[in-house]
């Protein structure tokens, strides 16, 4: 079966080059009308359709100006010469994304690998599998089928698609699997994106405006998928004084949003399934931790609900604290100074996202310069991805490589050293032999 696989994929893989080689995929209007393409099929789809439609309408804008090759300075020791840049598609690419917005996660990388000429195969996430059906039906009735492929599947049909030589492979989801990808790819030397979570601290200063802070933290935290995001805030740090003024605001907050009964708000996102279900139920009943709930905590497994929850000081080294929680627990951490978060967050892996709340501009530069994260945003959370000119991508554990924008066009391509020299301009120097007068001049 396994074997019969693997044949089989190759085959498709080899058609896919075959295509990418004739130049199937080159020309900038076979690029406009996927991304057209992909717009319409948007129109269609139900989920996360705003941010792909507002990168697939930035690509096509943009399109022709990151196709052409930037003019760069030609040095005298090359005189008379020109030089430039040129992007060029890396061939045939892999794409393989994470269930949490099965839509976005899969059709964004695409967009860039089409921008930048590339011919592609989509794995979406087999953990949101009416998307990935879905995908698999609608992405061939918009694109060009022969160059854009869907192949669904799990872990056995991720493992045989790892096997084949890819140009670059873009993968979204854990560290673990993160890990596999890498190896596989260096096997045929394929470069990879990386994109990995982690978890993204909050420091929140005692200067705040504190409701906006309170709104806008569980609008990244809970209004984001109930936590399941790879940018949603993991947990929070602030001084001991202050934290007890945050919680009230964040339970103020809460109560509005979702109501006093909150596994009855269809506004509360449910766990995507049983297995993350007990994995987040284990981290709130960990004996270190159960008695550290200051706000929620209620959960029903039948409906794969958990409301809003929040610990206080909770021990640094239990579960809820060291792994990424991707889900609806935020620990509160309470320092003496605030500054000690500094400490505190760079003892731990680097994050995808970074916050800070705060109107102190010193704490504000403090903070950038010496914590290192994927992304970092003040005075909000999470809004930062929906700004196309900024890279987005982890460092560290949380990732290598960025997307979004031009970075994802340039995630796609090889930027390729173009010199081009005339005849003229020989210097005798140069060339043998070697008098003591040339090897001065050299
Ligand atoms: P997942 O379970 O959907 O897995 C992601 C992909 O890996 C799937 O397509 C799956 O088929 C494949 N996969 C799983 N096991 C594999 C194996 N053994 N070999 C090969 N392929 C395998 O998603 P997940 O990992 O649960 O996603 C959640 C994680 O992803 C979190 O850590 C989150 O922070 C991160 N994430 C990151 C981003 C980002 O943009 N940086 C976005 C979303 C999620």
């Amino acid at each position: 079966m396994a074997a019969a696989r693997s044949v089989g994929m190759e085959a498709e893989v080899a058609a896919l080059r075959g295509r990418f080689a004739a130049g199937g995929t080159r020309g900038a209007e076979w690029r406009a009308a996927q991304l057209r393409g992909i717009l319409r099929m948007a129109a269609e789809a139900e989920a996360e359709i705003a941010l792909v439609k507002s990168s697939c309408k930035f690509a096509l804008k943009n399109l022709k100006k990151w196709m052409k090759p930037q003019k760069v300075t030609a040095p005298l020791m090359t005189f008379p010469s020109t030089a430039r840049v040129a992007a060029e598609p890396l061939g045939v690419v892999l794409i393989i994304s994470a269930w949490n917005y099965p839509f976005l996660l899969s059709i964004d990388p695409i967009i860039g690998a089409i921008a930048a000429g590339n011919a592609v195969v989509l794995k979406p996430s087999e953990v949101a599998p009416a998307t990935s059906s879905l995908l698999a039906e609608l992405l061939p009735r918009y694109v060009d089928g022969s160059c854009i492929k869907v192949v669904e599947g799990g872990v056995a049909e991720t493992t045989t698609l790892l096997e084949q030589k890819w140009d670059k492979i873009f993968y979204t989801g854990n560290g673990k699997v993160g890990r596999i990808v890498m190896a596989s790819a260096a096997k045929h030397l394929t470069p990879v994106v990386l994109e990995l979570g982690g978890k993204c601290p909050v420091v929140v200063d005692s200067n705040v405006n504190l409701h906006v802070t309170a709104k806008r933290i569980a609008a990244g935290k809970w209004g984001c998928n109930n936590g399941q995001a790879c940018i949603s805030p993991d947990f929070i740090i602030t001084t001991k004084s202050f934290a007890p003024k945050l919680l009230e605001a964040l339970e103020k907050v809460l109560e509005k949003f979702y109501g006093r009964d909150p596994l009855r708000s269809s506004d509360l996102s449910r766990i995507v399934n049983s297995n993350h279900f007990n994995r987040l139920k284990k981290l709130m009943d960990d004996e270190n931790v159960s008695d550290k709930i200051v706000f929620g905590g209620q959960r029903d497994e039948h409906q794969l609900k958990i409301a809003p929850t929040i610990f206080m000081d909770v021990p640094l080294d239990s579960g809820i604290m060291k792994e990424e929680i991707f889900g609806p627990l935020l620990p509160i951490i309470t320092v003496d100074k605030i500054h000690e978060s500094f400490a505190l967050i760079n003892s731990m892996t680097k994050a995808l996202a970074a916050y800070l709340f705060t109107k102190d501009s010193k704490l504000q530069e403090q903070y950038e310069a010496a914590i290192s994260a994927g992304g970092m945003l003040v005075n909000d959370t999470a809004v930062h991805l929906t700004n196309q000119y900024l890279p987005f991508g982890g460092v560290g554990e949380s990732g290598m490589g960025a997307y979004h924008g031009r970075f994802s066009f340039e995630a796609f391509s090889h930027k390729k050293a173009v010199l081009v020299r005339r005849f003229a301009g020989e210097a005798a120097a140069r060339y043998p032999p070697y008098s003591p007068a040339k090897l001065k001049i050299l």
